[in-house]
């Protein structure tokens, strides 16, 4: 189907949103995001971007290499003493491929340029309030109440996604008990481009560099039974944050005794979406992203899947006949890979907070088949590394 002139409105001007209007206005389409912000800005964290999300960011044809530091090893160590217990070589064991730490609002940044070089139209200050697919066309509604009504609408509307609830209604997620402290820290350049898993019982902490080694992004997961509130918006005291990690490493302490400003997440399971797309008489609605398919934070592959949804569905909708085969085509390509994805990432929850004899068991087979086998733990995950969504 040409997408030439097609009019397509996006909701949500986030990684999927906006990777999803390039890659749609380059074939053709007339493509409007609607975005709640008053501005596109993000809040300051990291990123890590794989390999199958790179390919995208390159078919998009943009330069992901000019905002990110490539990645040179993962390394896996003991919270309390830094000693090392595995390092995944990632520039020696996979020379062909590449990973990279990006600061979002750089992303964002990337991606709404690209968007608007291709002529997309992004409209800020639009919250949409909900979505009806009664009538013959969905229909935005705004929290004004103006609506706005598109023979083609996306819902990349991040995980509270009104889109996702006009498709199958709201479902409450499931606390997992575990919470996730975000912050970014000043930092000298010259130290490793290394992702660094601190790990401890009940706890672990991930950093890495970013913007060529000015800044340090940190993520700490902490297993806690008190609810907390889900989004990015929750500050937090950094002292809870020294507490929590008190007894780690002085490398670990001399990061958090830095920390100013610290966001906390509550970490809750969802489920995939069953429905990620509905025909109407004469239109259509699909969702992607986080809105499909929100995910744990600990294999970093949430905005990876966004941007191969994204892909996949603007190549859908233009090389099929219709909307309705497109649709279908796209949720059976992306629903199995992506509910394996959220399933691996729910298992390794607490594979790095172990305790007492089963933790220094797991940390010595690790130093071991590290020693033996440098490439083994990296090869269990080639399936969601090597996949090239745009082949
Ligand atoms: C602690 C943590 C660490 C993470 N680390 C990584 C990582 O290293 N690598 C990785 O790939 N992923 C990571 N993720 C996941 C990643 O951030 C998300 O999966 C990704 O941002 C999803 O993109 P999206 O475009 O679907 O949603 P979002 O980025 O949330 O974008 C949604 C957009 O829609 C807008 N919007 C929402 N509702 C409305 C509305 N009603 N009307 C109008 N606009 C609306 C929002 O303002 C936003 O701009 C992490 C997540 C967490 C919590």
């Amino acid at each position: 189907m040409s997408l030439i002139g097609q009019p397509v409105t996006i909701l949500g001007a986030g990684v999927a949103g906006l990777a999803l209007a390039r890659a749609l206005a380059l074939r053709g389409a007339s493509v409007t995001v609607l975005e709640q912000a008053d501005a596109i800005r993000e809040v300051g964290a990291g990123l890590q971007i794989s390999p199958n999300g790179a390919t995208v960011l390159r078919a998009l044809g943009l330069p992901l290499d000019r905002i990110s530091t490539r990645a040179a090893a993962v390394e896996l160590r003991d919270g309390f003493d830094n000693s090392r217990v595995l390092r995944l070589d990632l520039a020696r064991l996979r020379p062909d491929m590449g990973w990279h730490f990006v600061h979002r609002a750089d992303l964002i940044d990337l991606l709404a340029s690209g968007a608007r070089d291709a002529g997309v139209v992004i409209r800020l200050l639009t919250k949409i309030d909900r979505v009806d697919l009664g009538g013959d066309r969905p229909r935005a509604i705004t929290a004004q109440g103006v609506e706005i009504d598109t023979p083609l609408l996306i819902g990349a509307d991040g995980l509270h996604s009104a889109a996702r609830a006009a498709l199958s209604g709201v479902v409450a997620p499931f606390f997992t008990h575990q919470v996730a402290w975000r912050a970014l820290l000043p930092s000298l350049p010259g130290e490793p481009n290394v992702a660094e898993v601190h790990m401890g019982p009940g706890r672990h902490i991930v950093s890495y560099p970013l913007r060529g080694g000015t800044l340090r992004n940190i993520v700490a997961v902490e297993e806690r039974r008190r609810w907390v509130e889900e989004g990015w918006t929750l500050r937090d005291d950094p002292l809870d944050l020294r507490l929590a990690f008190e007894a780690f490493s002085p490398r670990v302490r001399g990061w958090l005794e830095q920390v100013q400003d610290v966001w906390l997440w509550g970490l809750f399971r969802h489920p995939v979406a069953k429905r990620w797309h509905a025909i109407l008489p004469k239109g259509a609605m699909a969702i992607l992203g986080d809105a499909a398919h929100p995910t744990l934070p600990f294999l970093a592959q949430g905005a990876n899947m966004a941007l191969e949804d994204a892909w996949a569905l603007a190549q859908a909708l233009a090389t099929t006949d219709s909307h309705a085969a497109a649709l279908v085509a796209y949720q059976t390509l992306r629903a199995p890979r992506t509910a394996r994805i959220v399933e691996a990432a729910n298992a390794s929850a607490r594979a790095y907070h172990l305790s007492g004899p089963t933790r220094s068991l797991a940390h010595t087979a690790l130093r071991l088949g590290g020693a033996v086998a440098p490439g083994l733990a990296l090869k269990r995950y080639d399936w969601i590394y090597r996949h090239d969504v745009t082949a």
